[in-house]
């Protein structure tokens, strides 16, 4: 199909919530430990992989049903999380998850919230969940377009990618828009995204098409990040709460990045030995990191703004 005919498509499949056959699925690499759509039958261990070990501030059964709540409960929080710390733009932007399906069926779901909802209205119960071909399969109503694409296509890559989400934030998108916008090693906040994130210059229109995806997923790489030129970023992540964590420091990262360009005097950037040696540090413990900012902020919106859990 061309790429007109192909959103076309598309758009009528996500009105009328019909599943959607755009082009020959690529096939999708089964790997070790990890579900993957389509694939092996997942283990018990692989449909937690949104969410790490640890402790958690809510209880759900030991079941598929309960694996769905919690990635419910998880991304709703993050909706959120994101919301109060302005990393959101309008109704765009989108996050999602995959999770077993509430049905007990085995299948896997995509998360992710409904077309013209603000990520301050989301909660736990009205996410949607499609399934590959972008059909709704829990809930009513369709997911914005885009997200179906860019979050759809990019999975058919890297089927590894449970949690991708995607902003507009505004110091991070200041430098995908730069003719360099490369992350520079000007703070410790840097190094954590050393070696670790792609870049896109290829911008060319609204992400309509599951090609367009797929495009993202390639360009994407084995990264943990993507700066999408002109456009905003992606962080992915095996957990809900890493992909936050790394949104919150992208923004911080970049926002000093900026600050201290602007100041117009010389910079002191981090030598690559010291870069890497700190990004080694940090990411040994990231999952703890990440795990205690992540849910101290699910603790907070508990207090504030409790529907979340609905
Ligand atoms: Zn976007």
């Amino acid at each position: 199909m061309t790429g007109r005919i192909l959103q076309t498509a598309l758009k009528k499949a996500l009105q009328r919530g019909a599943p959607l056959q755009t082009r020959a699925i690529v096939p999708r690499v089964a790997q070790a430990g990890t579900e993957t759509l389509g694939g092996p039958r997942p283990s018990a261990a692989a449909v937690r992989t949104f969410t790490s070990a640890g402790p958690k501030p809510y209880t759900v059964p030991d079941s598929a049903w309960g694996r769905n709540r919690a990635a419910r409960l998880e991304l709703a929080a993050a909706y959120r999380g994101l919301d109060a710390l302005g990393l959101n733009e309008g109704v765009c932007n989108h996050l999602s998850v995959m999770a077993p399906a509430a049905d007990g069926s085995d299948q896997e779901v995509m998360l992710v919230f409904e077309y013209g909802h603000h990520f301050s209205e989301v909660t736990a119960s009205s996410l949607l969940a499609v399934d590959a071909d972008a059909k709704t399969v829990e809930g009513q109503g369709r997911p914005d377009i885009t997200a179906a694409c860019i979050h759809l296509g990019i999975r058919r890559v890297r089927p590894d990618a449970k949690v991708i989400f995607h902003t507009h934030q505004p110091y991070a998108t200041t430098l995908a828009c730069l003719k360099d916008p490369e992350l520079k090693m000007v703070h410790q906040n840097s190094t954590r995204f050393y070696n670790r994130v792609a870049y896109d210059n290829n911008y060319a229109g609204l992400a309509h098409a599951m090609d367009e995806g797929e495009r993202l997923g390639q360009q994407l790489g084995s990264k943990d990040i993507m700066f999408m030129g002109n456009h905003g970023v992606i962080s992915t992540a095996s957990t809900i709460a890493m992909a936050f964590d790394h949104l919150y420091y992208l923004e911080r990262a970049a926002e000093l990045q900026i600050l201290a360009f602007s100041t117009q005097k010389e910079i002191a950037l981090l030598s690559a030995e010291a870069s890497a040696a700190t990004e080694k540090q940090l990411w040994d413990s990231l999952t703890m990191y990440a795990d205690a900012h992540y849910y101290s902020m699910y603790r907070r919106l508990r207090k504030t703004q409790p529907d979340f859990e609905l």
